[in-house]
């Protein structure tokens, strides 16, 4: 009946979908976007609090099932379903976010929305349960890591309820949690490429120490090339003495973070290092 492929999980019990809706706070005249309302559950909450729902669904025939359970109520009007694959989608205005949708997308999904202009109210989301501690991962915590930190970056994150499996028809195989997402407004002024590059160096192996992290050959040569790219598109000379390993761990040295190890580090502690790099010319893409 369900499509495993399409993460076909319909939430079946309406407590769970009421409250995943009273999470988001809605007032009459938000609109809101929903991702792969399937046949509706979720939907027909939203459509009680909101002016508008915009709801995007890849199965079309999961859409024409909820195009079918709005029409002929007076909900109708207010429903606006976009067929087509999310990620694909080129998204209208909306306020709030609600979606309980395919875990395969979690990741690009989340990036998707906060790169959205304008930036909205707030996204209330249901992941498989590690990815959602993965969101909201604080330093020290086995879970944070580069997502972590990149997606804290440019949202406050919160963990709102767990919903175990047996809410779902079919069950899926993983337990899941509903995340609350409310972007930082405004963002901060940090090139997204930069940051995951470093994030990147630093969480290759989280609980070494990032002098170690940054003294891997393969990391080194890469800043070494790109300084060099950077000196030659800023008509700037490559001193004759210059080594980008002293360099790097000098940088490190200057800042009292040769020792410190990413597991520990907070949102500040990564921007500090990154504003010091660039200074120096050094840079992560
Ligand atoms: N929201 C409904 C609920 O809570 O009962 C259905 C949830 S089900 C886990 C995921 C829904 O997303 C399905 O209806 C599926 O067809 C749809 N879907 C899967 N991939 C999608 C994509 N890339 N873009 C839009 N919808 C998608």
């Amino acid at each position: 009946l369900f499509n495993k492929d399409l993460g076909q999980h319909i939430l079946k019990n309406p407590l769970v979908a009421q409250g995943i809706v009273d999470k988001a706070n809605l007032n009459s005249s938000d609109v809101c976007l929903e991702v792969g309302p399937g046949t509706g559950n979720l939907t027909v909450k939203i459509l009680a609090q909101a002016k508008k729902v915009v709801a995007v669904e890849m199965d079309p025939r999961l859409a024409a099932e909820l195009q079918k359970r709005v029409n002929g109520t007076p909900e109708q009007r207010k429903l606006h379903i976009m067929l087509g694959d999310f990620m694909k989608t080129e998204l209208p205005y909306f306020d709030v976010c609600i979606s309980n949708t395919p875990y395969q997308i979690s990741s690009p999904l989340v990036f998707k929305l906060l790169e959205h202009r304008p930036l909205f109210r707030c996204a209330i989301l249901m992941f498989q349960r590690e990815f959602a501690l993965r969101l909201v991962a604080k330093p020290g915590d086995e879970l944070y890591c580069r997502l972590s930190v990149n997606v804290q970056l440019y949202a406050k994150v919160d963990h709102v309820m767990k919903v175990g499996k047996n809410n779902f028809r079919p069950p899926p195989q993983v337990e899941s949690s509903v995340v609350r997402l409310e972007p930082k407004n405004p963002p901060p002024p940090v090139d997204p490429k930069e940051f995951d590059g470093l994030l990147r160096i630093l969480f290759v192996r989280k609980h070494k120490t990032l002098a170690a992290n940054f003294k891997q050959t393969t990391v080194l040569n890469m800043l070494e090339q790109n300084y060099k790219t950077y000196c030659s598109a800023h008509d700037m000379m490559v001193e004759a003495d210059f080594d980008i390993k002293t360099m790097v761990l000098g940088i490190l040295d200057s800042i009292d973070m040769s020792l410190v190890r990413a597991a520990k580090l907070d949102l500040d502690d990564f921007l500090k290092i990154l504003l010091t790099f660039n200074r120096a010319n050094i840079h992560f893409t």
